[in-house]
């Protein structure tokens, strides 16, 4: 019998979990740990109140205030909506890694056309993303979406860098989302670079990649990184239920599926790798009173095949045939720790990201993680 949190349905498969005298998982605690960091209500308002004050003092004279990273997806798309309730003028900024969704594209336009937002977006170069994305799978690790969330990071720093703007935006929200483990998911430019020497066609060379010294030099300009959802209240029903109403925005049937090799993502990390990112979002979501534990745990048991439909789409753009597709699928599991990364480069400089967190230039969720 494996042993399952007693609050969360994190069980003991899930890596550097441990459980107290009381049967609750170090998840739950690190989850509490920043519920009392950000509370909301109105001292959490209050405070992005006073942030966007600042924020908006720092923009005078600029065309903008702050840069805001947009999918479609419903947090991002809310975010747009509260930077502007919040006074500022934001730029949304999108990293289109050549794989949307046709909702995806529309809710985007839907968002910041009403509310008259301009975007800024890198669109990827299709051969190169699909080497990436081809050496990622032979590889045989989970993080294969990483690409994706590497190079947005590096996007909205150019964008913030680009013009002149000293906030980032992000719509990462752990009370709905969830923070990833990290044995589940770990990512930095040299884990791609050093993959993609590995396995890669062709070279490398417009990919936005996140080189530590790329990482450094923003962070001595001063860009700063700011998670607002973290100070609100915010049930993702009504939330849905608002964007659908005020913008004509549009569901997509689950979390992160604005993006087509995100499904496929998911489902190569559920049915490879065993790691079933509903744990993720559902053991969130129960911590904060959203969801029951029992209606998660049912849920969960439901098992989620293959898109077969996405599947022969990556096969056709990867140019992969059934049986190279098959071997992929075969391989055995690979970890991050089998490839190089800047993983001991962040542990040794703890100290540092410590006073980068403190400073609102990593997000502490990036300490916590990626320093221990
Ligand atoms: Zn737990």
């Amino acid at each position: 019998m494996v042993q399952t949190c007693r609050r969360c349905i994190y069980d003991a498969n899930v890596p550097g979990i441990s459980f107290d005298s009381n049967g609750i998982c170090n998840y739950c605690h690190t989850h509490d740990e920043l519920q009392r960091e950000y509370p909301r209500g109105a001292v959490g308002k209050n405070r992005l109140n006073k942030i966007a004050e600042r924020i908006k003092r720092d923009g005078k004279g600029k065309q903008y205030d702050c840069v805001v990273g947009v999918s479609g997806g419903c947090d991002s798309s809310y975010l747009i909506w509260l930077s502007k309730e919040l006074g500022l003028r934001p730029l949304a900024v999108h990293f289109d890694n050549t794989w949307n969704s046709k909702i995806a594209v529309e809710n985007i336009h839907c968002v910041l056309k009403k509310l008259d937002v301009d975007l800024y977006t890198h669109v990827m170069d299709n051969e190169e993303f699909n080497d990436l994305a081809r050496s990622f799978l032979y590889a045989s690790v989970p993080e294969i979406d990483a690409l994706t969330d590497i190079a947005l990071t590096t996007t909205l720093y150019s964008a913030a860098n680009k013009h002149n703007i000293k906030y980032i935006f992000n719509g990462h929200n752990f009370r709905t989302e969830g923070i990833m483990p990290l044995g589940w998911f770990y990512f930095d430019g040299k884990y791609i670079d050093g993959i993609h020497k590995k396995f890669g066609r062709e070279k490398m060379d417009r990919f936005p990649n996140l080189w530590m010294s790329t990482f450094i030099y923003y962070m001595f300009k001063r860009i700063k990184r700011y998670r607002p959802l973290y100070y609100i209240d915010y049930p993702k029903e009504e939330v849905k239920q608002f964007l659908q109403k005020e913008f004509g925005w549009q569901w997509y049937g689950g979390h992160h599926m604005e993006n087509r090799y995100t499904i496929f993502c998911h489902d190569i990390l559920r049915n490879k790798f065993g790691i079933d990112q509903r744990y993720v979002e559902y053991s969130a979501l129960i911590r904060e009173g959203q969801m029951s534990r029992e209606d998660a745990l049912e849920d969960v048991k439901k098992p989620i095949p293959y898109n077969e439909e996405i599947v022969t789409e990556v096969k056709k753009r990867l140019q992969l045939s059934d049986d190279e597709f098959q071997q992929i699928l075969d391989l055995p599991k690979k970890s991050a720790r089998d490839y190089e990364t800047y993983h001991p480069t962040f542990q040794r400089m703890r100290p540092f990201f410590w006073l980068m967190y403190k400073m609102d230039l990593v997000p502490k969720s990036f300490y916590i993680k990626y320093t221990k």
